[in-house]
């Protein structure tokens, strides 16, 4: 399981460290490497139409989940109590379908139905119920 370690910052560094997400408060809004290690830099920003997180002051997560779609790895994942759950990549007519529907939503989940681990579900249901 990939941890990621949430990190508060003041300005976004020119770098990003792997296995860090950057909380960029004043600029409202998150930066971490791509999880599958590709290099891209990934900005989720916050905002109601766009990534909400949940810090409990150690263990964030962040929701929607993330979908690389723009990269060449096409990853896609959810950042869960700092731990990087995969989901299943989509194809590119999922993707352009997603965004017809929601076009408020720039990245949609294909949700926590997904999970295989059980536990999982029944928090992320608490946490969206
Ligand atoms: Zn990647």
């Amino acid at each position: 399981m990939k941890i990621m370690e949430p990190r508060f910052v003041d300005t976004i560094p020119r770098e990003l460290e792997d296995g860090v997400l950057y909380f960029a408060m004043e600029y409202g809004t998150v930066l971490h490497k791509c999880c599958c290690g590709c290099g891209s830099e990934v900005n989720t920003p916050l905002s109601p139409t766009d990534w909400n997180m949940k810090y409990d002051g150690k263990k964030v997560s962040l929701s929607p989940s993330i979908g690389n779609w723009d990269y060449h790895c096409r990853s896609h994942y959810w950042i869960i109590e700092n731990e990087v759950v995969w989901a299943r990549s989509w194809s590119q007519s999922e993707v352009e379908e997603n965004r017809r529907e929601y076009p408020q939503v720039k990245i949609e989940t294909d949700g926590p139905k997904k999970m295989r681990d059980k536990n999982l579900f029944i928090r992320i249901w608490d946490w969206l119920a």
